[in-house]
């Protein structure tokens, strides 16, 4: 039996307090039909649970860090006053040299000035959902009456901005806005002021039986009931990103970030992808060697492997009956965690990014590889597009780093290499950048008269 003497150091936990249940009803949110899971339930973390959950959070870890995390569902349908209740049992409970971080991801929707201000005064890192500009946004992101939310989370989001509280966009990649790369991130950048983003790929997994009723849409509040979200079946919805331009998507915005944004705006796929060019450990369990560290609280104190496993096979207790780190170190969730490494196929074995990539997150392993072993990760054709994209950049920051200058240095190398590169280009010369055009009609359209 796998065991972990006295639990680790440090965990992250994702409480969801109350469940999947949430005021907006995105299309792709297979979370939504978690529901099911908990028939007839209230799905709200009441205050003896809330005060067990900080208690053993605070006790176990052994490091003066901890992330107090709020997820869902929607968390700020518990109301502002389960969040000051909140805060005062994280002070009854935080031993002698602990600093708590606070972090809560939300659709916007509710936000006000109260609660910026509850955010700032708390020093909360707000993750915030939004798609990109409204056309994109709306797209999927719908309220239960299938209307967009763009302007509605857009208030929410002036409301942070007024009240200066540290804000990051978490942005998921699908179908509809994956050929926008640009005009994406440059709302963010640009529009929206933000300089923290982070980009999820949208995979919906499911059966052929599932796949028309999936089709449209993963909430129960319009009328029908929709099935339980499993990792099963080997199709995807239209929702669904290409992995392809998934890959794309990455290496457009890297291109335009790396020109211009290094050390000013922070993209998650590309400061984990130098963290690991670097040799160091990066901090998002997909492009990990293992994962297992992160696991997910539900309203009523069931603990689950992970977010996105949140299924009858991966429930590992309650923590109510047994203590969160004893579940946590327990031999099921170290198994789970090791199986993302153990479980790759000679494919990935053998692959020139594995060690940036790790093989992606094992719920998105379901494809064959091109000889036809299982386990494949669908994104991996993205991935491998991305990586290998930013590999020569990669290391350029790294030795940076390495020799204690900044990586935004990166910017003028590539400058002045550029420059250099089209320094003797006559105006009928094709273009130095590959595009196939001539100089005049490509790179050198601006310049020539
Ligand atoms: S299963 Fe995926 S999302 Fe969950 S901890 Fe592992 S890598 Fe991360
Ligand atoms: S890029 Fe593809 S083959 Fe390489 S490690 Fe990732 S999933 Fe495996």
């Amino acid at each position: 039996m796998l065991t972990m003497p006295g639990g680790p150091a440090a965990y992250h936990v994702l409480a969801k307090p109350t469940g999947p249940i949430c005021n907006l009803d995105c299309e792709y949110c297979f979370f939504l039909s978690k529901e099911m899971l908990y028939p007839g339930d209230r799905f709200r973390m009441a205050d003896d649970l809330l005060e067990t959950y900080i208690q053993q959070l605070l006790e176990s870890h052994r490091t003066p860090e901890v992330t107090v995390a709020w997820q869902g569902g929607e968390p700020t349908m518990m109301g502002l006053d389960f969040f000051r209740r909140a805060m005062v049992v994280i002070d009854k409970y935080r031993k002698p040299g602990q600093h708590i971080s606070h972090t809560i991801q939300t659709n916007g929707i509710l936000i006000n000035d109260d609660w910026a201000s509850f955010f700032k005064e708390n020093d909360f890192l707000v993750g915030i959902s939004v798609d990109g500009t409204k056309d994109l946004h709306d797209m999927y992101r719908v309220d239960k009456r299938g209307q967009g939310s763009f302007d509605r989370v857009m208030r929410g989001f002036d409301a942070l901005k007024a009240r200066d509280v540290d804000v990051n966009v978490l942005c998921t990649v699908h179908a509809g806005n994956v050929d926008h790369a640009l005009k994406v991130y440059r709302f963010f950048r640009d529009d929206m002021g933000v300089r923290f983003i982070q980009f999820i790929p949208i995979v919906e997994r499911v059966t052929e039986t599932l796949l028309p009723l999936a089709n449209r849409g993963w909430g129960t509040e319009r009328g029908e009931l929709r099935p339980l979200y499993i990792q099963q079946g080997h199709h995807v919805t239209d929702r669904t990103v290409d992995a392809e331009r998934f890959g794309r998507f990455l290496t457009t915005i890297f291109d335009e970030w790396v020109r211009t944004d290094i050390g000013e705006v922070f993209v998650q796929h590309f400061d984990t992808a130098l963290a690991n060019w670097h040799g160091e450990p990066g901090a998002v369990c997909v492009f990990s060697e293992t994962c297992g560290l992160a696991v997910a609280l539900e309203h009523n104190g069931d603990l689950y492997s992970c977010d996105h496993y949140v299924e009858p096979d991966y429930l590992l207790g309650n923590i109510k009956d047994t203590p969160m780190i004893e579940l946590v170190a327990s031999a099921q969730q170290i198994e789970f965690g090791l199986a993302k490494r153990d479980s790759l196929p000679a494919f990935c074995l053998t692959c020139e990014v594995r060690f940036a990539c790790h093989g992606g997150c094992p719920k998105n392993r379901f494809i064959q590889t091109p000889d036809g072993e299982d386990g494949l990760n669908y994104l991996c054709a993205g991935y491998k597009i991305f990586f290998n994209h930013v590999d020569r950049p990669m290391r350029m920051m790294s030795d940076l780093l390495r020799a204690n200058r900044a990586p935004s240095e990166l910017s003028a190398i590539l400058a002045g290499e550029e420059a250099a590169r089209f320094a003797d280009v006559g105006r009928n010369d094709a273009c130095p950048c590959s595009s196939g055009r001539k100089y005049k009609k490509c790179h050198g359209a601006t310049t020539s008269s």
